[in-house]
Order: structure tokens, then sequence, then C-alpha cells
């Protein structure tokens, strides 16, 4: 992993984005979707390996020194905002949540997706926060006891609204998806991921249709994530919201992205 502070970003291999930043890092567990949380794995590993940004491992820090990476990276970019943590975690001070949404407003050449499961936190302090058409808002969806989540979203100032329903645990029916401009289903990976049923997505990517909602299949997980795939009845599902102030270049980096990893999936079901 290359340090973000360099002009170079790091590299991200969610099929979704193309970037990752992190201005916090580390977390606590929440709801079911946690249980088996990458971010969590991977920050052991990043600590073991010596890296200072992760040497307080999964406990919540804050990394003021992050706050001006995006600024180095001349080249719009798809980012994902705090893949390593969750930036509406109760310890991270509304000051420096107001300082990262500064680094986004001032970076429009840049798109960014922020996910978080403290929707109820996002819904509380919207109003502080300055919402540029180039802030993605996302809340995590698991399973159908943590539906408010979508509510919360709704409430925000964002102007672009996602769901990420990964890792999907349950069935997720009678969704109101007024509002929400893109929707991701994911299925957990993992030595003890839990199963996802074809069925569940049918349901979901029905209800995305029947409202006009951008549909995308990210993987059906399983403990051996590449061999699974991420082919739904046969086909992938890659839509995702067009950009204004990127329309161009941000599709043009993530077509060709998901065009090399549909290869190299394809590849990897022949092989
Ligand atoms: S909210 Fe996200 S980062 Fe935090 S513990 Fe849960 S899954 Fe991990």
């Amino acid at each position: 992993m290359k340090k973000e502070t360099n002009k170079i970003a790091s590299k991200s291999s969610i099929e979704w984005t193309e970037t990752t930043w992190n201005p916090t890092t580390g977390c606590d567990k929440v709801t079911a979707g946690c249980k088996y949380c990458y971010a969590e794995v991977l920050s052991n590993r990043l600590m073991h390996m010596g890296l200072k940004k992760y040497k307080n491992n999964f406990k919540l820090t804050i990394h003021p020194s992050s706050l001006n990476a995006p600024y180095q990276w001349k080249k719009p970019k798809v980012i994902f905002v705090n893949s390593m943590s969750d930036l509406f975690h109760k310890n991270v001070p509304l000051g420096f949540i107001q300082k990262v949404f500064k680094t986004m407003n001032e970076t429009p050449h840049h798109t960014y997706q922020v996910l978080t499961k403290r929707s109820d936190r996002l819904a509380e302090i919207s109003k502080e926060l300055t919402w540029t058409d180039n802030i993605w808002m996302g809340v995590s969806i698991e399973d159908s006891r943590v539906l408010k989540r979508l509510d919360h979203l709704k409430q925000s100032g964002a102007k672009y609204k996602f769901l990420s329903l990964e890792p999907l645990l349950g069935p997720l029916l009678n969704l109101n998806l007024q509002g929400i401009d893109w929707v991701i289903v994911g299925g957990e990976s993992g030595k003890k991921a839990r199963p996802m049923e074809e069925q569940w997505v049918l349901d979901i990517m029905k209800q995305c249709k029947s409202q006009t909602v951008k549909f995308f299949f990210k993987q059906w997980g399983g403990t051996n994530k590449k061999k699974t795939g991420r082919l739904l009845r046969g086909r992938e599902y890659n839509a995702m919201p067009t950009l204004k102030s990127q329309k161009l270049i941000s599709n043009k980096i993530l077509t060709k992205k998901l065009q090399l990893k549909s290869v190299q999936a394809v590849k990897l079901l022949e092989g």
C-alpha cells in the first residue's frame, strides 16, 4: 500500500471505486454487518508490517496529515473515503469531519464516495456540512434490522445518495428507493463468509429496475470470491451514476477498470 501523502494515490481493488483515502483509521463494530470487518483484519496486518499510520491497529485514529492528499492528485479520481474506518464515528470531532468535507469541496475534479453505518450521526450533522455534487453519500445496509439507515440517508443534504447492501445477510423487500441514485449488492467473502441467496439479489434488482435506480452487482463472495465471481444469471451489472463534473473522464477510467476486471473474471471462471 502506498502512502497517501505521496502524490500517488492508494489504488483500490474494490470493484466500484478507484482509489481509497483514509483521513481516519480504525472503528468499532456496531451491527451484524461488522462481524468479519475486512478493515479490522487489514489494519492488524498493516500494523504488523510496521506501517506508522496503523500503529494503533483498529483503534479510531485521526490523521490530519492525510487531509491534503487529494489536492496532490492532479488527475480526476473516484475516491472511496475511509475504507478503513467510518467518518461518522462518534469519536471523530465535527470540526475534523468539516475539514474532510472542505478538502472534498475544494477538489471538484475528484468524485468522493463516503459510506457509513453511523447514519444517525449523518442525519444529525448533515446541515453543518457542505454538500458539493462531487460527494456521493452512502449507507451500508446488511439486513432489514438496519433499514432506518435508508431514512437517515434520505434526510441528508447529499446530492447523490447510494446504498451498499453488503454483506447482504437477508432479504430486503419493499424498499422505498425514492431519492436514491445507486444500489450496490454483494455477498460476504472470507473464511467464515455468511451465505447470500440468489433470490435476495434478484428481488433487489427488480426493485431497482421498477424504481429506476442504478444497480451494481459487486460479487457473490464466499470462501473463494474469485471463483464465485460477479455474474448474476450469466451477466455483469455495473451501472453507476453519471457525473456532471467528470462524466467523460471517470466513466472512461471506470469502464476501463471494469472491462479489465471482467476479462480477469472470465479467465478465472474458464481456468
Ligand atoms: S462500521 Fe465498517 S469499518 Fe466500522 S467495524 Fe463496521 S464494517 Fe468495520
